[in-house]
């Protein structure tokens, strides 16, 4: 057999996987649809953020960029909240501007996040245990995070215990009085969710942001020379181990260890791994004669329904945003949706297939003059017509949204990008046009994801593997689920079991 491992899919995830097994001596071959390699994030304007413990083991030839700016909060009346990084008396100073009470009660809010941050991070970098038949090396793993449990001290185990199931807008609302501090700090809960901030579970999206860097607010770091320079590292990392990557090879059928491209050619290796989203992967790509009725009715009822849409304008300058004293504070993201209740409402359109007329935005500006925007909420099926003809109505509600912040900007637009979910899912092979590869939910969460049973990266068919977001810990570069995946990979290898 020419190989011992084809990879479907060049995406970050994909890549780490194929750099560590390649590392490990497995002879890997990588397949990406596309022209280019790394996925998804390619439409990214920040990291999850990335592993410093997988940029390390795979010697990444990458900096990665931490602003001073988290996040700058913008009201319809003109006030704004900047939240620092790592500056918490900065943070209070701007708090203060608009509640006294909220700027007192920040520092004990970002370090209950932190302390619990700390405890949770060590889940990251596990695999899932089984329910059924934990290891035992899982009891151990899980004990030691238990440990640092106990030492959290009542108040933050409380928290902690209460907070994963609240909704969001409860959380923040027990926290500040401030709507637009609430919005934005609740915003961490729904990005790319199909829920608004009253549903339940949402406060999870915080918790776990803590876990991968210490703050439960939306992250600013970015990489030097755009996310390509994050897929060129990871990619150099693979083949220099010893991997080799084909772009344009889309696989159409994945057949027991065998996986069949749109040309007919078949490639034969020990074991499949698919970067590809669990949808794809096993309502596209495997026979469902494959697959055991159980198995295929639980995939199918995965959610993996999509609410995001994308746009990029090319701008000849930098807009001016009303109530922004300072330009620096545009460095890192820039958050619209002032309100939990505007954040329920702009999900509430979607529930009903249709895209809010007042979105939430987060927003980043990128040299030379491109601002990326996140848009949400904008359904994946559309009540009435459908993303072909509606794409530029689309983005006319989303610059009007943003011309009431930024008034002059529509004398600046030299060039629109519109990304709609089924473009998602047409150019980028995201099913449903789902960001993180399905709904990030307490149902479709550590032991649970993609499916109770199947949360170690293995599937119910013997030499088929998953790597990518919709396996643990789930969406965002991290590069964690590939990393946690080559684990399990490898372990089945050395183990002769594959
Ligand atoms: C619009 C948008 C904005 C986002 N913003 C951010 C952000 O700012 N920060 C952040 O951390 N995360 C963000 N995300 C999420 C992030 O991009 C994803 O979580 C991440 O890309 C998942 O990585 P992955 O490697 O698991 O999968 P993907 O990036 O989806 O890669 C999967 C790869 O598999 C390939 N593939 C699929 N099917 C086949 C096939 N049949 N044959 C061969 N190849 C195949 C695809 O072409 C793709 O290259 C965003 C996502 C989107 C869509």
């Amino acid at each position: 057999m020419a190989y011992d491992v084809t990879i479907i899919g060049a995406g970050h995830n994909g890549l780490v996987t194929a750099a560590y097994l390649a590392k490990s001596g497995l002879k890997t071959l990588v397949l990406e649809r596309r022209e280019v390699v790394g996925g998804g994030a390619e439409l990214d304007h920040v990291t999850g953020p990335f592993s410093q413990q997988i940029a390390t083991d795979l010697n990444l030839k990458i900096e990665f960029i931490t602003p001073k700016v988290r996040v700058l909060a913008l009201s319809d009346d003109g006030r704004s909240i900047c939240i620092y990084n790592n500056d918490v008396e900065s943070t209070v100073k701007e708090i203060e501007k608009i509640s006294a009470k909220d700027a007192k009660i920040y520092p004990e809010f970002v370090e209950s996040f932190s302390r619990i941050g700390r405890v949770l991070a060590p889940l990251l970098s596990m695999t899932p245990p089984s329910i059924d038949q934990p290891a035992k090396s899982d009891v151990w793993q899980l004990g030691k995070v238990g440990l640092a449990f106990r030492k959290l001290g009542k108040k933050d185990e409380y928290r902690l215990l209460r907070w994963g199931p609240m909704a969001v807008a409860d959380l923040v609302n027990e926290w500040f009085e401030t709507e637009l501090l609430r919005a934005t700090v609740a915003s961490r809960g729904i990005h790319g969710a199909f829920a608004g901030p009253w549903s339940a579970g949402t406060s999870l999206g915080l918790l776990w942001q803590a876990a991968l860097d210490g703050s439960a607010i939306g992250p600013s770091t970015s990489v030097k020379g755009g996310m390509g320079a994050l897929a060129k590292a990871l990619a150099d990392a693979a083949t220099s181990a010893g991997a080799e990557i084909r772009t344009a090879a889309e696989v159409v059928r994945i057949e027991d260890g065998k996986v069949i491209l749109r040309n007919g050619e078949a490639i034969e290796a020990r074991a499949v791994v698919s970067n590809a989203d669990p949808h794809t992967t096993f309502l596209k790509l495997v026979d469902p004669v494959e697959l055991d009725p159980n198995f295929l009715s639980k995939m199918r009822n995965y959610r993996a329904q999509g609410t995001v849409a994308k746009i990029n304008l090319t701008l000849s300058g930098l807009p001016e945003f009303r109530g922004v004293d300072d330009p620096a504070k545009l460095s890192g993201r820039i958050h619209i949706g002032p309100e939990i209740d505007y954040l329920e409402r702009a999900f509430d359109a979607s529930k009903y297939g249709e895209f809010s007329r007042e979105p939430y935005l987060d927003i980043a500006m990128r040299a030379p003059n491109v601002m990326s925007i996140h848009v949400q909420f904008a359904p994946y099926k559309l009540r009435e017509g459908d993303w072909d003809t509606r794409g530029e109505e689309f983005a006319n509600v989303v610059i009007d949204r943003l011309s009431v912040y930024a008034p002059n900007l529509r004398d600046l637009i030299v060039a629109a990008q519109v990304i709609t979910p089924r473009d998602l899912e047409e150019t980028y092979g995201l099913s449903g046009g789902h960001i993180h590869h399905g709904e990030q939910s307490l149902d479709q969460f550590f032991t649970f994801r993609p499916l109770i049973g199947w949360a170690q990266y293995r599937t119910p068919l013997k030499r088929l593997y998953l790597c990518g977001a919709g396996t643990h810990p789930g969406g965002g570069i991290t590069g964690l689920p590939g990393a946690n995946a080559a684990r399990e990979i490898a372990r089945d290898f050395k183990a002769g079991k594959v």
